[in-house]
């Protein structure tokens, strides 16, 4: 089954094929480290999360890169605003933004800073002048908008009128529509010494440097919100394009819509951001993951109530799916897994799972794949629950590993140890817990079970015997 991608670089579904598979070179935009993570944030990183996990389950190799902005206006403006230093500002939410990332279970393979790579940004900035795309004007750099001629083909803006940005220091520019590659010190600000005096970087080049230095000089997907579709993903094309020389720079551009609470867009303005460690508190990271893969990446996603809940109620389904999936493969394993003859529901399985694949594989639909999950924990409870077939668990037991593997629910395993190695260690418990009963120590083995009743796992007391079920 082929996977389609809607392309912003002109806007239609393309089949997607890397520059070289298996390998998937995945950028995508982070945040400016100068105030706290929100939701509006996680909901473009776990869309991007979830697009490489269902990349790495269909046998791709993704690198994922995902820069910090560590030296920018807003940083600098916040630190005048509270008088604090500016690298403390971002020593502060740049531990923030990576403590959550990992809570969240994003984990780019490459986190680079600007800061970090001041050396990179100024030899591609003289790549640019010495290839006549830049010029220096009072100890600035701008990049010359003109001398590039697919200027506008990303965000479509193919008329000048259109570009018209960065007022700022519109007055030493060739055209108004040129913007900063390297901006000269104002007093008071940090900077760095460069051919060009000292100064620091403008904010677009960073990550055509920070993706050429980990990924090297052609992208298989560049991501972002799509609120960066023009002007910084335009710049950032035409910078990479020009100084690299390669054309697409990008194969894939792809944008996460955007985030609304009660119907309004979450903004600075209107005072409604909700901190993401806010809502990993309340939602915990498995039913924020749920809530953000419900819907496609691109279309606005709400957050309210009624939507928050059927995320965690979908959860607490996955949870018991899966408790009954392992209790019918304890069960099948005793009988040798020889009753599995059960044609009509491994159908009805089949068609869940092939609905899945069939709207991920379509532009990495969720909304649609969401449907069925919800479809697949109904069969769990209402018809595997009722089945003796082994063949039946097993292919159950393989898709709820597949669902785990995008969707990162479990409790147990990711970023922790494995769930085999979890069900080995239970199992060890309850053997000696066994030996514990024969040896009439029931003090000593009542404790283990009922610590193992809080933890959520239930202790079935046979005759000669004891099993185990996970419970939700
Ligand atoms: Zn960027």
């Amino acid at each position: 089954m082929s996977i389609k991608v809607f392309n912003t670089l002109g806007r239609r579904k393309e089949e997607f094929q890397p520059n070289n598979p298996p390998l998937v070179k995945m950028y995508t935009c982070g945040p400016t480290v100068y105030d706290h993570t929100h939701i509006g944030h996680a909901r473009m990183y776990v869309s991007f999360d979830g697009i490489k996990r269902y990349l790495q389950l269909r046998g791709y190799k993704v690198i994922h890169v995902q820069n910090i902005t560590d030296i920018d206006d807003k940083i600098i403006k916040k630190s005048i605003e509270t008088g604090r230093p500016w690298n403390e500002i971002v020593d502060e939410y740049t531990r923030e933004y990576l403590e959550l990332l990992e809570e969240l279970r994003v984990r780019p393979h490459y986190n680079p800073r600007v800061t970090m790579h001041i050396g990179d940004i100024i030899k591609f900035i003289q790549r640019l002048v010495e290839k006549g795309y830049a010029y220096e004007s009072n100890g600035s750099v701008y990049f010359d908008v003109d001398k590039y001629e697919y200027y506008g083909e990303l965000s479509g803006r193919l008329s000048k009128d259109l570009w018209g940005q960065e007022e700022e220091f519109v007055s030493e520019k060739r055209h108004p529509y040129d913007f900063v590659l390297w901006k000269r010190r104002k007093p008071m600000e940090p900077y760095w010494d460069s051919p060009w005096g000292p100064g620091r970087p403008g904010w677009h080049i960073e990550c055509s440097v920070m993706s050429t230095r980990y990924l090297g000089e052609r992208i298989d997907i560049h991501g972002g919100g799509e609120d960066l579709v023009f002007p910084h993903h335009e710049n950032e094309k035409a910078q990479s394009e020009a100084a690299l020389g390669v054309r697409p720079w990008v194969k894939y551009w792809l944008h996460t819509g955007y985030l609304t609470i009660g119907g309004e867009k979450m903004s600075k303005s209107l005072k409604n951001i909700i901190p993401l460690k806010d809502a990993l508190r309340e939602l915990t990271a498995p039913i924020l993951r749920l809530w953000i893969l419900s819907v496609h990446y691109r279309s606005r996603l709400e957050y309210n109530e009624t939507i928050i809940n059927q995320a965690r109620k979908l959860y607490d389904r996955l949870v018991s799916s899966e408790s009954i999936i392992e209790k019918k493969l304890l069960e099948a394993s005793k009988s040798h897994y020889d009753k599995d003859e059960d044609v009509e529901r491994m159908k009805t399985l089949s068609s869940i799972i092939l609905g899945f694949h069939e709207a991920l594989s379509d532009d990495f639909n969720f909304g649609e794949a969401n449907k069925y999950l919800w479809e697949f924990t109904r069969f769990v409870h209402a018809e595997l629950q009722y089945s003796e077939s082994g063949a039946l668990a097993l292919v159950a037991k393989e898709f709820s590993d597949h669902l785990n593997a995008v969707y990162s629910y479990r409790t147990t395993g990711e970023g922790g140890i494995s769930f085999e190695l979890f069900k080995e260690v239970v199992d060890l418990l309850i053997e000696v817990r066994s030996e514990l009963r024969k040896n009439k120590m029931y003090e000593l083995s009542d404790k283990i079970r009922d610590k193992l009743g809080s933890l959520g796992i239930t202790v079935l007391d046979y005759r000669n015997r004891s099993e185990w079920v996970l419970r939700k």
